[in-house]
């Protein structure tokens, strides 16, 4: 099942998501259809649970469409924490929730994170490049915020999108 994607300037998407405490067959029902949903929308590379509207701490991201970069495929990330964060880099973000414009945000170039599966096992990730860019992006929005609120600057780092992107 597809899921409505909530779009700015929707007032959920300000805020924070709460921890998953169980891990039962109707969360792993929930991240099939937020999957399903990611896929469908236009470059989606990621996804939080806010974003239709369910405010658990919950994220995919699966970067392996993009050419030549480094990735894990796949990744369900519950209750996700970023324990280290190395380098600064600026680079274009869209997101499903802001489908007219895309804008440049620096985030940290690697970072570790800890995260549960879909079963409730802890894992560790590292990340680097165009993947630790959507963790990032995916986690800030369990904290409410949005890639518009950290543009490098307003005027010369936000760009309407094109009719046409994918
Ligand atoms: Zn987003």
């Amino acid at each position: 099942m597809l899921l409505d994607i909530l779009t700015v300037p929707d007032q959920r998407l300000k805020q924070i998501s709460e921890s998953v405490e169980i891990f039962d067959k109707e969360l792993a029902e929930f991240l099939k259809d937020l999957e399903r949903t990611m896929r469908a929308g236009p470059g989606g590379v990621g996804i939080a649970a806010v974003q239709v509207a369910r405010l658990q701490r919950i994220v995919i991201v699966d970067v392996s469409v993009k050419q030549n970069i480094k990735h894990h495929g796949r990744m369900v990330l519950i209750n996700p924490q970023i324990t280290q964060s190395q380098g600064k880099a600026k680079g274009r973000e869209g997101c499903l929730s802001v489908p007219d414009y895309t804008g440049n945000v620096i985030r940290a170039k690697r970072i570790q994170l800890s995260a549960f599966d879909v079963k409730g096992n802890k894992q560790v990730f590292e990340c680097e490049g165009y993947e630790a860019r959507a963790v990032q992006h995916e986690i800030d929005h369990l904290d409410g915020i949005l890639f518009l609120d950290r543009l490098v600057s307003r005027r010369n780092d936000l760009y309407p999108r094109e009719s046409q992107s994918g």
